[in-house]
């Protein structure tokens, strides 16, 4: 146990190792300075090797086969049960606005075919969900319709599976802020630097473009009429841009996620930054309920207020991913982090994204269709970088079945890929120099 915390249950902040399972029941143990693991600083994605092990993973990996939410205590409480295969360690943490409360279990992954009794809420609880939150570490987030904290956490070996069980109760508004206060500070100490200086890449090393597939592990981003998921199809596009590029030979590729993973925004813009990456393309898709007719692509760039009211939602949207996954984004607002970056976002860089949300729009038309108004600008978080040009591409409307039929199909994403890999390789090849003499100022 770091930081020596003492032994002392407060409700949150707990850590627990399984290892010291004695008998029935383990010590619960308060850790109440413990780094927030989900704000360390990302871990560039290795290039995956058929049969090497990723990082963190083994095959000893703990599985999750069972989440549900049991009675306890009636309205003033809840009881979280967890189904393992084998030996974690968790972190619990309060977050407000909007109250929650997120468990994290390290080292662990949801079984494909875990059973979750239901996402209804039960007692304090409102709703909840699990997923994978990055590699190696899985999480439960808890909506909470009165405040909460979880009381303690024990697990009981039975047979084959450890189960961990999780004591949730109301209680009064003042502790949970308190306790949400207390938690806040802890990821605001080891959270992601963006305003640092842009990472340098050695002398004569190719130009890097880092590709950020959206969405990921617990937040599925949005979803089409027949199954189909954001998360899982900007990444298949992703991988067959990254291939596109890769074949031309002069760009190095990177991608922000090779997997079905979780990074938080900033992460995500904090990794390209430290890469010294040239360009950022975040790749996404969208959905409108009730609008099925609605289609094409559109190329965002940032800007401090949305180009239209469509822009500004597409923007809100893409932004809650960390709020879906757990994070509490009033971290930044509380900082004034958003208003420091978009000052720092420099005229220059815009007009170099502006540029190439233009080239990229012309090259989308060669393999899917473009949006009646295909370039627009709004405050995404993952385009705040000051000295970076990126651009975040939704590429089509799940809500429509056409955008679908594009997206889902491999030869369709090869078509699209290509074309949008020309257009990024000629950017990327052109010079800064050559390009900016065509500004108009
Ligand atoms: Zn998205």
């Amino acid at each position: 146990m770091r930081n020596g915390g003492v032994a002392r249950l407060k409700g949150l902040a707990l850590e627990m190792h399984l290892s010291a399972l004695l008998s029935l029941v383990v010590s619960v143990f308060l850790l109440s300075c413990a780094p927030v693991f989900a704000q360390t600083p990302v871990t560039p994605p290795s290039p995956t090797v058929p049969g090497a092990k990723l990082p963190g993973a083994s095959d000893s990996f703990v599985l999750a086969r069972a989440v549900h939410l049991v009675e306890d205590q009636g309205p003033d409480g809840a009881g979280l049960v967890v189904d393992l295969t084998d030996e974690v360690k968790t972190r619990v943490e309060a977050l407000a606005n909007p109250a929650r409360l997120v468990i994290d279990l390290e080292g662990a992954a949801f079984s494909a075919g875990v059973t979750t009794s239901s996402s209804r809420g039960l007692g304090p609880v409102s709703a909840w969900r699990a997923g994978l939150f990055m590699l190696g570490q899985s999480r439960i987030v808890l909506e909470l319709a009165r405040p909460a904290l979880i009381e303690r956490v024990d697990f009981v070996r039975q047979g084959g599976t450890v189960r961990l069980v999780a004591q949730i109760k109301a209680v009064p508004q003042a502790r949970f802020d308190e306790q949400a206060k207390a938690d806040q500070a802890r990821r605001l100490a080891t959270r992601a630097q963006l305003t640092g200086p842009l990472g340098t890449r050695q002398a004569g090393a190719k130009p890097l473009l880092v590709i950020d597939p959206g969405h990921g592990g617990i937040d599925p981003g949005a979803s089409g009429g027949k199954g189909e998921i954001e998360k899982e199809l900007v990444l298949a596009v992703g991988k067959a841009l990254r291939k596109a590029i890769e074949a031309d030979g002069r760009i190095e590729v990177q991608m922000t996620r090779e997997d079905d993973r979780f990074i938080p925004l900033a992460e995500r813009v904090a990794f390209a930054r430290s890469k010294g990456a040239a360009l950022f393309v975040s790749l996404h898709a969208d959905s409108l309920a009730g609008e099925a007719d609605v289609r094409g692509a559109s190329v965002y760039t940032l800007g401090d207020r949305a180009s239209d009211a469509e822009a500004a939602r597409a923007a809100e949207k893409e932004n809650r991913a960390d709020q879906v996954a757990g994070l509490d984004i009033s971290d930044e607002a509380r900082e004034g982090v958003d208003d420091i970056l978009f000052d720092l976002a420099r005229r220059e860089t815009r007009l170099f994204s502006q540029i190439v949300a233009r080239n990229t729009a012309n090259a989308i038309q060669k393999g899917a269709k473009l949006h009646k108004t295909p370039l627009r600008s709004a405050g995404f978080k993952v385009l705040r970088a000051p000295d970076m040009p990126s651009i975040l591409i939704e590429l089509g409307y799940l809500s429509n079945a056409e955008d679908v039929a594009v997206l889902a199909s491999e030869s369709s994403r090869i078509r699209l890929a290509q074309g949008l890999g020309e257009a990024l390789v000629r950017f990327l090849t052109s010079g800064r120099d050559a390009i900016s003499t065509k500004i108009p100022d």
